[in-house]
């Protein structure tokens, strides 16, 4: 979230044509079949080699093709604000390292090129723009940030009022007992009525993964109504192995 206000105000530079077969062929990549930078999986995404933002200030590093790498979903979520080659050497999850890629110095050493030839700069952000600009832009922020944690913490209190005062038929289908002795086994079942398969981190003070796309959007919003929230995310987790899915951190315990 504080991210999205930093990168509402970075600035991005449309690559021309030459420039994206340029760095293709630093990369030594065709552009009929192009490659995460740092592995060699298929390209999902593109990564910003230098990070836009760190401990919520913009670096100054912007989006450009002089700082933007083709990369897979698995890189792109273990690097994150890394600096890229200790990351590519360390053993962060799913590192490249880490998950045993076997070119990780020839790889280094393209990217060492593509920097030669990008030389990514940070540039002055908060210099360029009005100070007061900043100012205001900033105190928003802060008001926006407040609102959204109280309407929040209203909206839990507002569905355990409801949740406690509902007189619900029991439609037969996914009935969550919350009187149960075992909740959890319960949401597990619900998902397996569903035809779901879940992931389940809790106990190991992780979060319960069902993979999916927004289409289990309906079938897990239902689960609202019981007080479990799911969430979306598009970029997946180390516990469905990077595929997209959405994420829980309900317990009843
Ligand atoms: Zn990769």
């Amino acid at each position: 979230m504080v991210n999205a206000f930093v990168n509402a105000v970075v600035p991005f530079v449309l690559p021309s044509p030459s420039e994206i077969a340029h760095v293709l062929r630093i990369l030594g990549m065709e552009p009929s079949d192009v490659r995460c930078a740092y592995c060699g999986d298929k390209a999902t995404e593109s990564d910003h080699l230098y990070p836009l933002v760190r401990e919520g200030s913009p670096t100054g590093y912007i989006t450009s093709i002089r700082n933007l790498v083709p990369a897979c979903g698995k890189c792109n979520q273990s690097k994150g604000g890394r600096p890229w080659k200790e990351w590519m050497q360390g053993t962060a999850r799913l590192s490249p390292r880490s998950r045993g890629i076997p070119d990780v110095e020839a790889r280094i050493a393209r990217l060492e090129a593509y920097e030669e030839w990008a030389q990514p700069v940070p540039i002055p952000l908060d210099t360029l723009a009005d100070a007061e600009l900043w100012e205001r832009y900033t105190s928003l922020r802060q008001q926006l940030l407040t609102s959204m944690s109280e309407a929040q913490i209203l909206a839990n209190t507002i569905r355990g009022q409801v949740l406690s005062r509902w007189v619900r038929p029991n439609d037969g289908r996914y009935e969550i007992d919350r009187a149960s002795d075992n909740p959890r086994v319960d949401l597990i079942r619900y998902l397996q009525t569903a035809g779901l398969s879940a992931v389940d981190k809790r106990t190991q003070g992780g979060r319960l993964w069902v993979e999916g796309d927004e289409q289990l959007r309906p079938t897990l919003d239902a689960l609202s109504r019981y007080g479990i929230d799911f969430h979306f995310a598009p970029a997946g987790g180390s516990a469905i192995g990077g595929r997209p899915g959405w994420w829980t951190a309900w317990t009843d315990t």
